[in-house]
């Protein structure tokens, strides 16, 4: 259990490797430094627990199964310590835990064996999620708020906790007020997946974000339109 070990010093976006397989910490290191990132790498709950608590990380690729505990605890540390994007790369891809760890504050997943490109285009869609939108106008649907540049979502007077792609959902719908959207275009603009993937994904995004837009006792804002999608307000 060694604290947060930094393989390369460059300016890219840092990012913070947890993962106790040495093979794949190292493999997974050596393709991100090739494309300008900046890593370090932890193998434990404990040392990943430090490293987020004591540095600032652009994103965390977080493996699931570790010596000392589960991973999702270091997901629940990040998330509740504001936005820093988590990519879970797991060899559990059980629903279960899908849906376990997009409670716990994950942001996307990827299962064990995967391919380097597809983990450096769920990284890069990753981080480009958690960058400000300079510039853009709040939305505003009823009683919700989305303020793309402080990334924070209120209804009337209550703050929403959301997730980075909880508010990336949020935003793209909210752009297109009462529009349905279906599951296709979100897997594809949103998360940056292959829309034919079978997964319900979005389903488990909508539910939790639904959780949270409601937890006032609040109207559905987000709604099921039967054959057409997801849409924003009526
Ligand atoms: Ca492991």
């Amino acid at each position: 259990m060694c604290p947060a070990r930094h393989t390369v010093a460059v300016a890219g976006p840092r990012i913070l490797i947890v993962e106790d397989d040495e093979e794949i910490a190292s493999a997974i290191a050596r393709a991100l430094t090739r494309e300008g990132y900046a890593t370090a790498q932890a193998d434990s709950v404990a040392g990943a627990l430090e490293a987020t608590q004591s540095e600032h990380w652009d994103a965390v690729l977080l493996d699931l199964g570790l010596p000392d505990g589960d991973g999702l605890e270091v997901a629940r540390a990040v998330r509740a310590a504001g936005g820093t994007p988590v990519l879970v790369v797991t060899a559990r891809d059980e629903v279960s835990s899908r849906v376990e760890g997009l409670d716990a504050g994950a942001d996307d997943y990827l299962v064990k064996p995967f391919d380097r490109l597809e983990l450096l285009a769920r990284l890069r869609a990753l981080l480009r999620r958690s960058a400000p939108a300079a510039g853009a106008a709040p939305i505003a649907i009823d009683d919700l708020i989305v303020d793309q540049v402080h990334r924070s979502v209120r209804r009337g007077t209550r703050v929403v906790q959301t997730t980075p792609l909880e508010f990336e959902l949020l935003a793209y719908l909210g752009r297109r007020p009462g529009t349905p959207v279906s599951r296709e275009e979100l897997l594809e603009n949103v998360w940056h997946h292959d829309p034919s993937e079978p997964t319900n994904t979005v389903e488990v995004f909508v539910s939790n974000l639904r959780r949270k837009l409601e937890a006032g006792g609040e109207s559905r804002i987000l709604r099921t339109v039967r054959g057409s999608g997801y849409a924003l307000g009526a």
